[in-house]
């Protein structure tokens, strides 16, 4: 079926299969896995069952000949009486002339349309001559950027199955086909394009994205499995007493979730695999200590470590937080763009030297004349901030080191385990004991002069707020808040000896980095800002998080402007201002104000907005499936994925004869896609 070629079918000529190929339709495998986009149905019901203004269908005979009449330039209707039962009615159908040649007087025709029932007349949008029977009744329909109509590519579907379903062959392992339950290929190919009913599309639907989930996780897993094996000997002898020592000396015993994470980096370290791990945990869920812990475990096997952040305001808070950690245990540098000439100097002698055990820096940290001794672990924050070949060089600067990514942004399972389904995950799914919840609350814009006066009130006790919109720019067909607008009145409107910052897209990197340390060193008291202080920001002063336009958010981003308060010890607040016309955007909100966890938060987020706006943007690396549902298929993404570790791990496709057809399977999609299996 991968090597038939779709002009083997009959009526498939050449121009015919030139259209297919627009449609990147060569082979009878392609033409079958076209499946349609929906299904129609015709459920015939008596003229007794039908409401008036509402779609159904119904059964009758042709008793008269067609009229059709023309008008306007284009236009026409038809009209064919019918008879349904004993009364006769009246089918119309608009600007389909030509259909009067299929309709002849006294055959039965099943049409669908919308029914009136004073004219006691159908408009019809879809008509079937002949009896149906039960067979048919469920009509593919697949919209196919108008290269080839619906009827006629069913037509050859149907075409194809009569003379190649013998040849379809099984792909799937007997065991997993027997221990789901699962159609055989060609019975579910059969059944998808021509159902005979709908329990029996649902079953070539469920095995048919099982298929799909396992081929796309066989390739994540091999993926894995390649990263993992592609080094030998980097283990990391870490000194595991020092490390615990190092851990008991802490102000603080790690919580449970802390304790899994590091265990599952240990081992990477441990074992001669190189670690490409994602460390996944909310804001505030203590993944900075995590990594410090692993890369004061690099250093006492001897091996300097990096730890690489988007930006300088960033890198030096973990620059600050790894020196009070370590308190002089390590060697800890900072290297960043607006280090002085000479200063750097000394920092690449001394990583190249080996002296400095750890180092904290921009992609500063990648430039060419940056050299490291001996670099074991590489830690990567806010990891979606940096392009694949920014990681890949700092990588490289070392031999192979074990790599863990931090992101801050919860991501759903599901979604995890497709784009990021070639990494290892650990979750940070805890918080710390005794944190106090973020009160959060969702108000319309009216109550602005409650909600300054709520924050001169903060301000007053010393501590520091953030005013967030969503865009800097006025927009005509937007009426949102412009940042610059905003920090105008703001400061008509609040005490004059309040200071205010502005920080947006807009400004230079210097200019954002000089409102960021006054607001840092409290010279600034209300930051007004765009959502550039999404990531990462660490004021612990700061106690107020007002979001505008909060409706233009999605909720994991809400939840990130919500994680730049609460960080110190007083209890803070996030306002929400939001007027959100339709369910979902309320719905969001309430969300917001009842939940605080930031992957519950995620999950909602995805049930609402769907894997494809998750992301906010293309960039996401999401795959496109056919037929599977990430947020209603996620059942079948875990078995898959699991199915495809224990396939791929076991080495089962070169080994075990029951994969033989499957290895076959993806040797040749891989041929075919430049962007094949590994
Ligand atoms: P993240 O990097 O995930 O946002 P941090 O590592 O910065 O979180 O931790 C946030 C704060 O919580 C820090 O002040 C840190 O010292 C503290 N912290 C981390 N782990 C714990 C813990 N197990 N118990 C109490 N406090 C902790
Ligand atoms: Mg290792």
């Amino acid at each position: 079926m991968e090597s038939q070629s779709v002009t083997e079918i009959n009526g498939v000529g050449p121009a015919l299969a030139e259209k297919l190929v627009e449609l990147n339709i060569n082979c009878v495998e392609d033409l079958l896995y076209t499946f349609p986009t929906r299904y129609d149905h015709f459920q015939v019901s008596t003229l007794d069952q039908l409401s008036h203004d509402q779609k159904a269908t119904i059964e009758g005979e042709i008793i008269n000949e067609a009229i059709v009449t023309f008008y306007g330039k284009k236009k026409s209707r038809l009209t064919v009486p019918l008879r349904v039962g004993q009364v006769v009615v009246k089918g119309v159908m608009f600007n389909r002339a030509f259909a009067k040649k299929h309709l002849q007087v006294g055959e039965k025709v099943t049409v669908t349309g919308k029914w009136d029932q004073h004219r006691q007349q159908i408009t019809i949008e879809n008509y079937k001559v002949g009896e149906i029977n039960q067979e048919q009744s469920i009509q593919p329909i697949y919209l196919l950027k108008q290269t080839i109509k619906s009827a006629q590519f069913s037509k050859i579907v149907r075409q194809g199955l009569a003379q190649f379903a013998s040849v379809i062959d099984e792909i799937l392992p007997k065991e997993y086909l027997t221990a789901y339950k699962l159609l055989d290929r060609a019975t579910a190919l059969t059944e998808i394009h021509f159902p005979k009913d709908f329990a029996s599309l649902k079953q070539a639907k469920r095995r048919l994205i099982y298929e799909e989930l396992l081929l796309f996780q066989l390739k994540m897993q091999a993926l894995r499995k390649h990263n993992r094996e592609r080094t030998n000997g980097n283990a990391q002898l870490y000194d595991l007493k020092l490390v615990q020592a190092f851990i008991e000396q802490l102000p603080f015993t790690l919580t449970e979730a802390q304790q899994q994470a590091l265990k599952q980096i240990h081992d990477d370290m441990r074992s001669p695999h190189r670690m490409h791990r994602l460390l996944q945990g909310d804001v505030g869920s203590g993944k900075t200590v995590i990594a410090a812990i692993a890369l004061y475990s690099s250093v006492t096997a001897g091996k300097q470590g990096a730890i690489m952040v988007p930006t300088e305001i960033l890198a030096e808070q973990h620059f600050q937080s790894l020196q009070q950690l370590f308190n002089g245990l390590v060697h800890v540098e900072l290297l960043t763009g607006s280090i002085k000439a000479k200063h750097k100097r000394e920092i690449l002698a001394n990583l190249e030297n080996g002296q400095i055990n750890i180092v904290v820096g921009t992609h500063a940290l990648i430039q060419d004349d940056v050299n490291f001794a001996n670099l074991g672990t590489v830690i990567v924050d806010e990891q979606h901030r940096f392009g694949v070949n920014q990681r890949k060089v700092l990588r490289e600067k070392g031999i192979d080191p074990d790599v863990l990514f931090m992101t801050a942004t919860p991501i759903p399972r599901t979604l995890a385990i497709t784009s990021y389904g070639d990494m290892d995950v650990s979750v940070i799914d805890q918080m710390p004991a005794g944190r106090r919840q973020i009160e959060t609350f969702w108000v319309k814009e009216s109550m602005l002069p409650r909600i300054l006066t709520f924050i001169e009130k903060e301000i007053a006790k010393g501590h520091q707020a953030y005013v967030v919109t969503p865009l800097i720019e006025e927009s005509d067909k937007l009426d949102i808040q412009n940042a610059v607008d905003l920090f105008h009145n703001l400061q008509g409107l609040l005490a004059p000896d309040i200071k205010l910052g502005l920080l947006h897209g807009r400004l230079t990197n210097e200019e954002k980095e000089a409102v960021m340390r006054s607001f840092t060193e409290n010279e600034i008291q209300l930051l007004i800002a765009t959502t550039v202080v999404e990531v990462g920001v660490n004021v612990p002063n700061a106690t107020v998080m007002v979001i505008y336009d909060a409706e233009r958010f999605g909720l994991a981003q809400l939840h990130q402007l919500r994680g730049r308060v609460g960080r110190g010890n007083a209890q803070s607040y996030c306002i929400l201002i939001a007027d959100p016309k339709g369910e979902i955007g309320k719905e969001r909100m309430r969300i917001m104000t009842e939940t605080s966890n930031g992957f519950e938060l995620a999950e909602q987020d995805l049930k609402l907005r769907g894997p494809g706006d998750f992301f906010g943007h293309k960039q996401s690396g999401l795959p496109e499936f056919k037929l599977a549902d990430l947020v209603h298929d996620y059942r079948t993404l875990e078995t898959a994925r699991r199915d495809a570790a224990n396939i791929i791990f076991e080495n089962r496709l070169a080994q075990n004869p029951d994969y033989a057809r499957l290895k076959q399977h993806i040797d040749f999609v891989q041929k075919q896609k430049t962007n094949g299996f590994d």
